[in-house]
């Protein structure tokens, strides 16, 4: 099979005007960049204002391996079966981050015959809104050195500066640094350090605004600093949000681009789906709403976070809920729960200790009473006796199930899952949250580790301790609550793999992001500033004299 830029290569893609006005979107608010990209101005929603929403599909996935098992390939493949089956589908996505393009995980735009296109611009410098992001927030940071060297007026405690600096590249040797060295003329020396742009607070702000006075108003909230009396300095503080949102003001727009079969995607915003929400802007989700009838959209990492997240979090402060939930499963990964030596070999007895985990998150999800559909995303190792025991695992909890090979195939493989995605939407259904946002802060996160996680106990370390009594003095705990955790377990310990339980479940601290509107709690190293590896992608990478890229995956 050709690798994913050389089937991305192969496909003529359709002018976006022409998919733009597929859509009806009003020419005065379509922003060509180029043949294939548009930039939707927000300003569009309000008019759409009277239009009924079309149904919602929230993408997730099991516990993953560490390649990932296929959501957003699914997503695309499932977006573009239900066009094929005559109804209208946008499927909404994050930006991919070029941190990950360069390591080891590679772009994100799909793959194989399931991709958003052109994926060489998508997963590079696409419209630039991750630079505005960046942009937007060492501009934060380069304030706060200056107001600090002009005499410090608002009394930060330059020891208590929570604000680092953002790069949107995979770079270790940021993560703790000293700035200001070379004497008085550069400033203060203070330890500082980057984190990558995805887990910017900025970037989880832009994706949950409205608008550009409802943006303004979350960048001003954002506290970046105490004082020297312990008192939270924000964003407001330092009387910069006009100039943030200036600088955001396009990234605010959503991107449309399509997929390989010339349906319309949006892929908008990036925010992390541990220490944020996890999932592309709103206004693109309720762009696409008000003119398609199905939206399918990705929530990051597995159920357990970016799912839990959608569900408790973004559905309640967007107004709208999603009417199926697909969940993504690989075989290999639930091998990989099981155990498995080998990935790539048939392993039945991995396979039956690892489906543990499937049922969990069958489990978890029918908890928000929201229809599931289980695809199973196929990959070319997979053995029949293999599938037929999932097939009938799954068919046992009354769940339906449907074999997603759109990684081949492109729509022709996923019209069985869109078929029964499409039935599951059509029953009635209510959302019910795991915790309310008016829970104490330790109850939201009670229920959640019971609930999510299976745990019987949640113990907090000191610094923990001593966040909660900020977060009760100055206002702050009524806010939601964003669990970073590893990706690999439905616990806080990545090792525990399959369906862990009855054991204790620690949050070692908490973070304020108090702009995008929510707690984070640490339960566990969150890695902010990812590394390259010793072979990175960048060493694939390659462009010739007519401007072809060859390498990106
Ligand atoms: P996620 O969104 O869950 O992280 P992706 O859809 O980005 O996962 O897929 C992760 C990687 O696996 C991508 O490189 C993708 O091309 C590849 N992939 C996805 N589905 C399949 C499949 N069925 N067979 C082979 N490779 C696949
Ligand atoms: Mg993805």
């Amino acid at each position: 099979m050709l690798n994913d830029i050389e089937i991305a290569k192969k496909t003529k893609l359709r002018k976006i005007n022409d998919i733009a006005k597929e859509l009806k979107i009003d020419e005065q608010f379509i922003h060509q960049c180029g043949h294939h990209i548009a930039k939707i101005s927000h300003h569009y929603l309000r008019e759409l204002n009277q239009k009924e929403n079309g149904k919602l599909i929230l993408v997730t996935a099991i516990n993953p391996t560490p390649a990932g098992e296929g959501k957003t390939t699914t997503s695309i493949g499932l977006s573009m079966a239900i066009n094929k089956l005559g109804k209208k589908s946008i499927v909404t996505l994050r930006e991919p981050s070029l941190g990950p393009v360069m390591g080891i995980k590679g772009g994100a735009a799909g793959g194989g015959y399931s991709q958003v296109l052109p994926m060489e611009d998508i997963n590079l410098h696409f419209t630039g809104d991750i630079h505005a992001v960046t942009t937007a927030h060492n501009l934060v940071s380069a304030v706060i050195d200056a107001h600090i060297k002009y005499g410090n007026e608002l009394n930060i405690d330059e020891t208590r500066i929570f604000w680092k600096r953002a790069m949107d590249m995979n770079d270790r040797a940021l993560r703790q640094i000293v700035i200001s060295l070379g004497g008085r003329a550069n400033g203060y020396p203070r330890e500082d350090g980057f984190v990558i742009t995805a887990a910017s607070e900025i970037m989880a702000v832009l994706c949950l605004a409205e608008d550009i006075p409802d943006l303004k108003r979350r960048l001003q909230n954002i506290v970046i600093a105490r004082n020297i009396k312990g008192k939270p300095i924000t964003i407001g503080d330092l009387k910069i949000e006009g100039a943030l949102a200036v600088v955001l003001k396009d990234a605010l727009n959503p991107n449309l681009v399509q997929t390989i079969e010339g349906t319309p995607a949006f892929i908008h915003g990036g925010p992390f789906a541990n220490i944020a929400h996890g999932t592309n802007s709103l206004i693109s989700t309720k762009m696409a709403l008000k003119i398609s009838d199905y939206v399918v959209t990705e929530s990051g990492f597995g159920a357990d976070l970016g799912a839990e997240k959608f569900l408790d979090f973004v559905s309640p402060a967007a107004g709208f809920k999603p009417n199926v939930i697909v969940l993504v499963a690989t075989i290999r990964a639930l091998k990989y729960n099981g155990k498995a030596k080998e990935l790539d070999k048939e392993d039945m007895d991995a396979l039956r200790n690892g489906i543990v985990n499937l049922r969990i998150h069958i489990e978890n999800l029918q908890k928000f009473g929201i229809p599931i559909v289980v695809a199973l995303n196929k990959f070319d190792t997979d053995t029949d006796t293999e599938i037929k025991y999932v097939v009938d695992f799954v068919e046992n909890m009354n769940t339906p199930i449907a074999i997603n090979n759109a990684y081949y195939e492109g729509s022709n493989g996923a019209l069985e899952l869109a078929q029964k995605v499409i039935n599951a939407a059509e029953k009635d259904s209510e959302l019910t949250t795991i915790y309310n946002w008016h829970d104490p802060l330790e109850v939201k996160i009670m229920k959640l580790a019971k609930e999510i996680y299976r745990a019987k106990h949640v113990d907090y370390e000191l610094s923990a301790r001593n966040k909660i009594k900020f977060f009760k003095k100055f206002g702050y705990d009524h806010l939601p609550v964003i669990v970073a955790k590893t990706q690999y377990s439905i616990s806080d310990d990545p090792k525990k793999l399959g369906a862990p339980s009855n054991y204790n479940f620690t949050i070692r601290d908490f973070e304020l992001s108090a702009g995008a509107g929510f707690i984070v709690a640490l339960a566990g190293e969150i890695m902010r500033m990812p590394g390259l590896p010793k072979i990175s992608n960048a060493v694939h990478l390659d462009i010739d004299a007519k401007g072809n890229i060859t390498g990106l995956s």
